[in-house]
């Protein structure tokens, strides 16, 4: 096999076997030394007995103590897996992925044999699998194939602190089935020190694990900063130009900062000229192509720096070795959703004291470290909280009660909630399914309600997809479904031609089809040719968020057979499409005010046409819209125009007539029931 390299041909020859072995011995032995060093090791045996003693542990470390690729493996090596699968979740996706990278190569395993990840639309496991990463989602689908986990022996709840949704929810269902399944152990595990709580939970016993901490020196700034992206980069390259050797960590709330950082940075290191030591930057945040992730685990090269640029994933998900210096600017990405008007925003919010303290932890592992917080003083003491908001008092829940219907569980107020959520967001996600016709009047599980939730999606797009069976568009509505799913990574925006990259989008806008069909005519046109890299970079399209599109898409296309679903093409009506969407998502409708601003019809609030959308200058009157966003204003994204009266056609127990007449007067759509909350 030859392989050009600069228009150079080389020709792959094989080394001998014998060296290349030797290296993957010593590898491997490396490794097994290296395990032993960590803080957990010492107490891996009392750690086994404990397990063995108690069926419910909760296991308290720091961050790189070594929970999370160490004690399944010690359960591994103890035998537990004889009956069974060791599973432990991740609350991030890249969480998973990376540490079951890092345990299979421990183990001098191929990832995806002995030991695997499973995240929503991946799944690299195999019949061999007995340690399986997976996010926590993945585990609370995995109830609805198998309730009592019978193929687990044992579950391991980890980074139980990140209190997210689905972390939540398993919390609840596993301590339920703990109680008949006498034989499943069930750890949980948190990098924070408030395990009492979990621990009256569970009535369980705490395991502590203690942690090596070298002191951290916390700076703050004397006045707030006005911009925290400039600051950290000011800030980088101060310590890079004045501080003794070592790694810097800078926390960022999404991809976007830090790609501009990248790029400001990149820029302003090479004007430093050469006496300066070589600076390598590493970004790493959820979306990010897998071959690069690793880059962030590689020793940073004799006389070099490494910064790395993360989100909140660095907070606890993944240790990075070698960091000695942290910069908090003091904000992340935070989910809430208001039950009132039915909106969801990703807001840039800052953190919790508990947050900045773990930031500030990430550089005293190794050694001595500093923390520059980016704010003031006063501000950490007086402004933030201490502790973040559990992601189920913020957030929509009408795809975990759907869920949690198809477990049969159907007094949701009575349900186990280490903490409950709002009683206004039950009562809303119960409404919205039933308005969806996925609950009836009783707030039972309909049977609609049942194939949308064979679909790992939120219940108004598998609606979407259920009722494209009846438009005969099941094949375009999947794709649809599937390019909305990746979120808003499909087209690509290089500051230096940002003119040709939106002429190549406009492209796709032609006749004002909306941004619905838009995406469809995106993944169509990539599928005729034949799936062309080159394609992409042609239309400025990311080839490897439509490949994960292809791959969502192929899921989605198994999933329409367990529900019975033919596959039908119906390109060429524009409006069946619509109609379909419209029946998952006649919620989220607004029209057009005289400003040319919007109001929504249920809930009546102004929101705009987000600018990245086809329809942002055509205005159409009457518009549905997938979701809500807060930036800088109230918008609308991913826009399709509709037909008023589709909405009565589609949703009559939803929408009457007067409700889209244009009168222009004020009137609200009622529903005509309540779900019953029993
Ligand atoms: P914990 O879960 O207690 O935070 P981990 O088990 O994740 O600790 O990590 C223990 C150590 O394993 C880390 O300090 C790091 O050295 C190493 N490690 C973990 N994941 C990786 C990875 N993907 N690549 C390289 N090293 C890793
Ligand atoms: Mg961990």
């Amino acid at each position: 096999k030859a392989s050009v390299i600069d228009g150079v041909e080389f020709e792959n020859k094989f080394l001998p076997e014998s060296p290349e072995d030797s290296i993957a011995k010593s590898e491997l032995e490396r490794l097994q030394a290296d395990r032993k060093t960590l803080p957990i090791y010492p107490l891996r045996d009392e750690l086994l007995q404990a397990v063995n003693d108690y069926q419910v542990l909760v296991i308290v470390g720091e961050t790189g103590s070594g929970k999370t690729t160490q004690i399944p493996q010690y359960l591994h090596e103890a035998g537990y897996t004889k009956r069974g699968k060791i599973g432990c979740t991740q609350p991030r996706r890249v969480a998973a992925m990376s540490v079951a990278a890092r345990v299979s190569q421990e183990m001098g395993v191929k990832l995806g044999h002995e030991v695997g990840y499973s995240i929503r639309f991946e799944d690299c496991t195999s019949e061999k699998t007995v340690i399986k990463y997976m996010t926590d989602g993945m585990l609370l689908r995995e109830f609805l194939g198998e309730p009592d986990l019978a193929s687990y022996s044992v579950v391991m709840v980890d980074e139980a602190h990140e209190r997210t949704l689905s972390t939540d929810i398993l919390f609840g269902l596993l301590k339920d089935i703990a109680r008949y399944r006498t034989d499943l152990k069930l750890l949980i595990s948190s990098a924070t020190l408030d395990a009492e709580k979990f621990s009256e939970y569970f009535d369980a016993p705490i395991f502590k694990i203690p942690g090596r901490r070298y002191p951290v020196e916390i700076h703050y700034t004397k006045s707030p900063e006005a911009d925290y992206i400039d600051a950290a980069i000011v800030t980088v390259l101060q310590i890079h130009v004045t501080q003794s050797p070592g790694d810097v960590l800078v926390f960022f709330t999404g991809q976007e900062e830090i790609e501009a950082a990248e790029e400001i940075l990149k820029h302003r290191t090479r004007g430093l000229g050469t006496k300066i030591s070589e600076l390598i930057i590493c970004p790493i945040y959820a979306n990010l192509p897998t071959e690069l992730q690793a880059k962030i685990f590689e020793p940073t090269p004799e006389g070099a720096r490494k910064v790395v640029l993360a989100t909140n994933i660095a907070e606890t998900s993944l240790t990075i070795d070698g960091i000695k210096y942290v910069i908090d600017p003091g904000f992340c990405k935070i989910k809430s959703y208001n039950p009132r008007t039915g909106m969801e925003s990703l807001l840039v919010t800052p953190i919790s004291k508990a947050s900045a303290l773990q930031r500030a932890g990430r550089s005293g592992r190794t050694g001595p470290g500093k923390c520059f917080r980016l704010y003031t003083a006063y501000s950490y003491h007086h402004d933030m909280d201490d502790n973040t908001v559990p992601e189920i008092q913020r957030t929509n829940l009408a795809n975990v009660v759907l869920t949690l219907k198809s477990l049969g569980i159907h007094n949701l107020v009575d349900f186990d909630f280490l903490d409950p959520p709002p009683s206004e967001a039950l009562l809303r996600a119960l409404e919205l399914l039933f308005a969806l016709s996925a609950l009836n009047s009783l707030g039972e599980l309909t049977k609609l309600g049942r194939r949308m939730a064979e679909f790992p999606l939120d219940p108004m797009l598998s609606k979407t997809i259920v009722a494209s069976d009846k438009y005969k568009c099941s094949d375009e509505i999947i794709s649809i479904a599937a390019m909305l799913s990746i979120g808003n990574s499909i087209f690509y925006r290089p500051k230096d031609k940002q003119v040709h990259a939106d002429n190549a989008r406009l492209n796709f806008h032609t006749g004002n089809v909306g941004d619905h069909i838009a995406l469809l005519k995106v993944y169509s046109s990539w599928k005729e040719t034949n799936f062309s890299t080159q394609w992409c970079y042609e239309n400025y399209i990311q080839v490897r968020s439509m490949k994960r599109a292809r791959d969502i898409r192929d899921q989605l296309q198994g999933l329409l057979e367990r529900v019975e679903i033919e596959l039908t093409s119906n390109p060429n009506d524009l409006d069946a499409i619509k109609k379909a969407i419209t029946s998952g998502f006649f919620h989220h409708t607004a029209k057009m005010q005289k400003n040319g601003s919007y109001r929504t019809v249920k809930n009546p609030q102004t929101v705009y046409i987000h600018p990245s959308s086809g329809l942002a200058q055509e205005l159409p009157r009457w518009v549905i819209y997938h979701e809500l966003v807060l930036t800088t204003k109230e918008y609308m994204r991913q826009v399709t125009e509709l037909k008023p009266e589709w909405l009565v056609e589609i949703a009559p127990h939803y929408y009457q007539m007067k409700d889209v007449e244009e009168s222009g007067s004020k009137k609200m759509p009622r529903g005509k029931g309540r779900a019953v909350m029993d």
